[in-house]
């Protein structure tokens, strides 16, 4: 087998198509172009972060729309904060409240937030009624409510009802269209981004737009299927190099012929991956693959102490191993292959991230694309396995920018539209 497949690739220009969706992007009206003095601002968040015992777990998506809830407080906002938090599928189920999220922003953002038991109807009036300037009030979970997700119209009405002015800085939900994220922009005067909806725009913009070379993308987690868009994608944008880890290699070896043994493999999309491979070559593509991996003999989903792993070959992989994450000889490869790469984007963990020493390989890419933004490099990191990643490493503060959204920034940089941002108003 050989280690590396495909050749570099020259330099062309970008698709005019996606330079004009870009554009297009970059035009909507912005939290800044508001006069925000005594107005009631309703600010869909994604505050959909893991809670533990009644206590949040990891605060990176309420940290990162800081900026925004600070910045309207300051200008004398009354601020009125709405989010999702897991999948309660229109119940109210008590574990997906966002009551601890309420009183963790307290205490990130140095004052009281109130918190409303519902997002509509005699409890959020009355709590937003109450409001004075530089208020923040917290709204119950909006996906307790089936209508959220069906962007149904009544429902994103009464949302809207709450407030002056709408603004989405919630990127991570804005590829659904739903009545928080699209819905509800039809019925308020304003409808903006807020900091940090503009700045996951601004900084995956560029990627799209016009990344400098040589430009590498890395790919893990689970399924081909979900990143054929983003591949193709970043094939028509002339990147150089593709760096494929995870389950997904597994597809890619299965196809060319190399025993996978019990890995993770979606056998209906092996064609889909002899495709890409083909394309790839053909657009002067470099798509590398793991030359090791860590393995088990027989997987069974117990705890790191009890887990008898083993790094091989792919070629010596057997009938009965699974592969659980790429070894250390395949970080070194994918680590060389970024050392004189200038833009960097990361989605996707390179093994069973969740499971020590799985997560090896992943905390090993994380340390190489920080030593390659300390070089000048441009490191985008996407995707909740991935964002971790770079915490556990230690290394967050050193990436250029971690994006907010898993689904949302593939879907971005695979060009395609996200209603919640094309909702918003365009600048006038
Ligand atoms: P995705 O949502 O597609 O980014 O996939 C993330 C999931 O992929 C994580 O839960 C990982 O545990 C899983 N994953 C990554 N590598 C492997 C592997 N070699 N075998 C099984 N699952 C994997």
């Amino acid at each position: 087998m050989s280690k590396t497949r495909g050749i570099v690739g020259s330099r062309l220009c970008f698709h005019s198509l996606l330079i004009t969706h870009y554009s297009s992007r970059m035009a909507k009206l912005s939290i800044k172009d508001l006069d925000l003095k005594g107005k009631r601002i309703f600010i869909r968040v994604d505050f959909n972060v893991p809670v533990k015992d009644g206590t949040v777990d990891d605060d990176t998506r309420i940290r990162a729309s800081l900026p925004t809830i600070q910045y309207s407080v300051d200008q004398g906002a009354r601020v009125i904060l709405a989010s999702h938090l897991g999948r309660p599928k229109g119940e109210r189920v008590e574990k997906y409240s966002l009551t601890p999220v309420a009183e963790h922003l307290s205490k990130v953002l140095g004052k009281p937030v109130a918190f409303a038991a519902d997002c509509i109807g005699d409890e959020a009036e009355s709590k937003v009624a109450a409001m004075k300037d530089g208020d923040v009030l917290l709204l119950e979970n909006l996906r307790f409510h089936k209508e959220e997700e069906e962007n149904e119209e009544a429902f994103a009405q009464q949302l809207a009802a709450l407030c002056d002015f709408y603004v989405n800085d919630a990127f991570g939900a804005a590829h659904r269209a739903h009545a928080s994220t699209a819905g509800i922009t039809k019925f308020v005067v304003k409808a903006a981004a807020g900091l940090l909806m503009q700045k996951e725009l601004e900084y995956l913009g560029r990627v799209i737009s016009s990344p400098e070379h040589p430009f590498v993308a890395i790919l893990g987690g689970a399924k081909v299927s979900d990143k054929i868009p983003v591949i193709n994608a970043l094939i028509d944008r002339k990147v150089d190099k593709i760096l494929i880890g995870g389950a997904m290699a597994y597809t890619f070896f299965k196809a060319e012929g190399f025993t996978v043994g019990k890995s993770l493999v979606e056998n209906d999309m092996l064609q889909t991956a002899l495709e890409i491979k083909n394309r790839a070559e053909a657009e002067q593509v470099e798509l590398l693959l793991p030359t090791d991996h860590q393995v088990v003999d027989s997987y069974e989903p117990i705890k790191g102490d009890k887990i008898v792993a083993k790094t091989i070959p792919i070629e010596f992989t057997n009938a009965g191993h699974a592969g659980m994450d790429i070894g250390v000889e395949s970080v070194s490869h994918f680590s060389n292959a970024l050392c004189d790469a200038r833009t960097i984007i990361w989605n996707g963990p390179m093994g069973v991230f969740e499971e020590p020493p799985f997560n090896e390989g992943t905390i090993g890419i994380a340390k190489a694309v920080a030593e390659a933004a300390d070089r000048g490099a441009t490191v985008i990191v996407g995707g909740g396995d991935s964002v971790a990643a770079v915490t556990q490493a230690g290394v967050a503060d050193r990436i250029t920018h971690i994006s907010t959204g898993g689904g949302a920034t593939l879907e971005f940089l695979a060009g395609e539209k996200l209603p919640g941002v094309a909702a918003l108003n365009d600048k006038p």
